[in-house]
């Protein structure tokens, strides 16, 4: 297994400077950084250039993530937002590539967080879901980029809630580019036991996103550690664990991710340093 955490830890807003955390998370002791795969696409070739070879050189590598935007639905029942659904996703494709990152989940089968002012016809979803998972498969393959289905809850999206939705989305897709990814902190709101979601999951799990009920970092809260890294350990998981954490409010990240109050105990970047080292070394062990 590799370690990572996702750079929004530390930002109030989705646009950042990753040559900056591709150094720091290199200092702390991580393995992987995770991007938002949406800023790449208003990067120029020079700057995704510099971002790869400060990941090389520091060792990093690097995976990318997105909700889309209600503009880019690749499950749409308009078919012009549908298809621009799609461009957008391979122009993310293109850029995570020239980046040399390995793997992008998220909610990349719909939007993200869906309005539910409008109604829910989860089949009509579903079925264009898959037509234009299809449509990126090959071409996400042929840029090393694997694609996997982040599972998340029902407040958030109602496509796929539970690890068994996930498994028989990818399943039905069909296609050996497109993986599952859980997220403990959904889990913990819509499975019976995390363990028996992650056996579940088996072969299927293709990425992993981890941290406490609340987003904190591992190990200041009663998540079931040492259950999630038997179960880990009983699929012989070799994927990326990458640590998704929230505990600072305001700007775009506080009010999209509803931080609506301060979970990081008024912490400096130098805290927060702190404690996501500290939680590196308790996953390390727990998941080992
Ligand atoms: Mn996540």
């Amino acid at each position: 297994m590799k370690f990572g955490t996702y750079f929004a830890y530390w930002e109030q807003e989705w646009n950042a400077d990753y040559k900056f955390y591709i150094d720091k998370v290199a200092r702390l002791g991580f393995d992987i950084l995770e991007l938002g795969a949406g800023a790449l696409v208003g990067m120029d070739d020079a700057e995704l250039s510099a971002i790869k070879h400060k990941s090389r050189d520091a060792g990093i590598s690097l995976t990318g993530c997105i909700g889309l935007p209600a503009n880019y639905d690749v499950s749409s029942a308009d078919e012009g937002v549908r298809r621009g659904g799609v461009e957008y996703l391979k122009k993310i494709l293109a850029a995570l590539e020239k980046v040399e990152a390995s793997v992008l989940g998220g909610i990349i089968y719909a939007y993200w967080p869906c309005d539910y002012s409008k109604p829910v016809d989860k089949a009509g979803v579903r079925a264009r879901s898959i037509g234009s998972l299809l449509e990126i498969a090959d071409f996400a393959a042929d840029r090393g980029v694997l694609l996997v289905l982040e599972t998340v809850n029902r407040f958030e999206h109602f496509l796929i809630n539970t690890s068994e939705e996930a498994v028989q989305l990818a399943h039905d897709v069909g296609h050996p580019n497109v993986k599952v990814m859980l997220d403990c902190f959904h889990m913990n709101i819509e499975e019976d036991f995390l363990g028996d979601a992650i056996r579940t999951a088996g072969k299927w799990l293709g990425h992993f996103h981890i941290g406490e009920c609340n987003r904190k970092v591992p190990g200041r809260g009663h998540m079931p550690w040492d259950e999630m890294g038997k179960a880990l350990r009983d699929i012989g998981y070799d994927g990326a664990v990458v640590m998704e954490p929230f505990v600072r409010m305001g700007g775009t990240v506080g009010s999209d991710i509803k931080v609506w109050r301060d979970l990081s105990g008024n912490a400096d970047d130098k805290k927060l340093d702190e404690d996501i080292a500290e939680a590196l070394k308790f996953v390390r062990e727990k998941f080992a």
